[in-house]
C-alpha cells in the first residue's frame, strides 16, 4: 500500500524530520502563535475577540485550548471585520448561501498566496489517488478564476495529469459524452451527484476506476454501491470553504483522512462545553489556519461530527488519521420522548435504493417526519413509498424505541442540478423551528 504523499508533502513544507514526528506539533504551535499575533494585529474581528488575551503569552497548547471559539454566525455578521489585507489584494471571495434565505451571508476571502496553498495541498493530496497516467474529470464549479474546479486543475497541470472541468452535474448526456471522448477513469465530485451519474449512465461509469467524493460528508451505502457495482475506489475528501476548501484526504488504506497538517491545526472538541476531548472521542471538528493572508480563522466550529483515530494508519504514515466525518451537528435532532436521531441514519437506508434519485426530509412536528423522494421508476413508486415508509418505522422502533409516524411522498423528478440536496450540504428541514421563528 503507498504511503500518504501528505506525509513527504508536510515534510518538505515544514522542514521536520520523519525520524521526529513530534516536531511537527512543536512546528504547529509557533505557526499557529504566529497566526493569532498576526490576526490579532490585523483584523477587527481578532482585535475584540482576543482584547484581554494577549498571544505572545501563550507558550503550550493548553493555554491555546483556552482561547474563545470562532463561530459562523461571527462571520456571517461582519465578513470584512476578518480581513488581514486591503481589499485591493484579495484575489477570490466566496459568498456561501448557508441558510438558503435572505440576511448575512458569510463571505470568504483569499489572496493570491492563499489561493496557491490551496494548490499545493490539491497537487500532493490528488497523488492519494492518481498519477500522470490517470484521466481526471471534475464535477464542481470551475469556470471563475480561484474556483475550487480552477484550483483542482492548476494543481493537476503541475503534475501533467490530464484534468476535464466539467462544473457542477446539468446535464447527463453532457458529461456522459465528455467521460467518453476524454477516457476519464477518475471522477472528482459532490456525492449525491456521482451517484445520480452512476445510477443514470452505468454503462459509461464502468470505466471509472476512483472516484474522489468531496463538499459533504459521504453516507457508506453509497461508498458500497459504487465500490459494488463498479469496482470504484472510493476516496473522500474533507473541506470547506473557510478551510481554503480542503482539510484532508483519505490514503489508500480508504480509513480516515490524513490532513492538511503544514496548513491547518485540527481539533476535536466537546461541542457543549467546547473543552477538547480525547483521541477516539466523537466531537466537533475545529480548526486554525496558519500562513492564511486574508483571513486568519482561529479555533473555527465547523460544526461537522468527528474523530480523531487512536490508531496508527494502515499506509505507515506518522501522520494522525482523522476517522471520516459523521455528519453534522445541525442534522442530529430532536423528538419527542427524548429521541435523538441523525440524517445519517435515514440517508443510509433511503440512498441504498437504487431507484431514489433525491430525497428532502422535515419534521413537521414532534413525531412526524415527512421524507419526500423522487425516483427513477414512476410506474412502481407508490409500492416504493409505502415500502421506505415501512424501513424507516422499523428503524425507529428497533434503534430508538419510539414509533414515528412516517409520511413518504413522491416529488416531482429535478434536473440533475436542480437536486435539492446535492449543491448545498444536505440538511433538514424544521418546520418546529419555522413556525416558531415567524
Ligand atoms: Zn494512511
Amino acid at each position: 500500500m503507498k504511503k500518504t504523499p501528505l506525509e513527504n508533502w508536510i515534510i518538505k513544507r515544514t522542514g521536520i524530520t520523519p525520524e521526529n514526528p513530534d516536531a511537527l506539533k512543536s512546528y504547529q504551535l509557533e505557526k499557529v502563535l504566529e497566526a493569532l499575533c498576526y490576526a490579532k494585529d490585523n483584523s477587527r474581528f481578532y482585535q475584540k475577540q482576543l482584547e484581554s488575551i494577549d498571544p505572545r503569552q501563550i507558550k503550550s497548547w493548553e493555554q491555546f485550548e483556552q482561547l474563545p471559539l470562532t463561530r459562523a454566525e461571527d462571520i456571517k455578521n461582519n465578513p470584512f471585520d476578518f480581513l488581514c489585507v486591503p481589499q485591493s489584494q484579495i484575489a477570490r471571495i466566496v459568498t456561501l448561501n448557508t441558510s438558503g434565505t435572505s440576511g448575512p451571508k458569510k463571505r470568504i476571502f483569499f489572496t493570491e498566496a492563499d489561493l496557491q496553498k490551496t494548490v499545493d495541498f490539491f497537487d500532493y493530496g490528488m497523488r492519494s489517488l492518481i498519477d500522470n497516467t490517470d484521466r481526471v474529470m471534475v464535477l464542481l464549479p470551475g469556470q471563475a478564476y480561484g474556483t475550487i474546479g480552477d484550483l483542482l486543475k492548476k494543481a493537476l497541470d503541475r503534475t501533467g495529469t490530464v484534468c476535464v472541468v466539467y462544473g457542477l452535474l446539468n446535464d447527463l448526456e453532457a458529461v456522459e459524452k465528455t467521460m467518453i471522448e476524454n477516457e476519464i477513469n477518475c471522477i472528482v465530485g459532490i456525492p449525491i451527484q456521482v451517484l445520480y451519474l452512476s445510477r443514470s449512465k452505468a454503462a459509461s461509469f464502468k470505466h471509472i476506476e476512483k472516484v474522489l467524493l468531496s463538499t459533504d460528508y459521504v453516507p457508506q451505502a453509497l461508498v458500497i454501491e459504487l465500490n459494488r457495482k463498479f469496482g470504484c475506489q472510493v476516496f473522500n475528501h474533507y473541506g470547506m470553504t473557510e478551510m481554503g476548501y480542503g482539510g484532508g484526504v483519505e490514503c489508500q488504506a480508504l480509513n480516515g483522512y490524513h490532513l492538511r497538517e503544514g496548513d491547518l491545526y485540527f481539533e476535536i472538541v466537546d461541542p457543549c462545553s467546547g473543552k477538547a476531548v480525547a483521541d477516539g472521542v466523537t466531537g466537533e471538528i475545529v480548526f486554525t489556519t496558519f500562513n492564511r493572508q486574508a483571513m486568519p480563522l482561529i479555533r473555527y466550529r465547523t460544526g461537522d461530527i468527528g474523530a480523531f483515530s487512536v490508531d496508527a494508519c494502515q499506509c505507515g504514515s506518522f501522520l494522525r488519521t482523522m476517522k471520516k466525518v459523521s455528519g453534522r451537528l445541525k442534522n442530529r435532532i430532536q423528538l419527542a420522548g427524548d429521541v435523538t436521531f441523525d440524517l445519517k441514519e435515514l440517508e443510509e437506508i433511503l440512498l441504498a435504493d437504487e431507484d431514489l434519485i433525491d430525497y428532502q426530509v422535515t419534521i413537521k412536528d414532534d413525531q412526524t417526519l415527512l421524507i419526500e423522494v423522487s425516483l427513477y421508476q414512476y410506474e412502481t413508486s407508490k409500492a416504493k413509498e409505502a415500502q421506505l415508509q415501512r424501513c424507516i418505522e422499523t428503524h425507529f422502533l428497533k434503534n430508538h424505541g419510539e414509533v414515528m409516524q412516517i409520511e413518504v411522498k413522491r416529488s416531482p423528478l429535478q434536473k440533475p442540478d436542480q437536486l435539492v440536496n446535492s449543491m448545498v450540504k444536505r440538511k433538514i428541514r424544521d418546520w418546529r423551528k419555522e413556525s416558531s421563528s415567524e
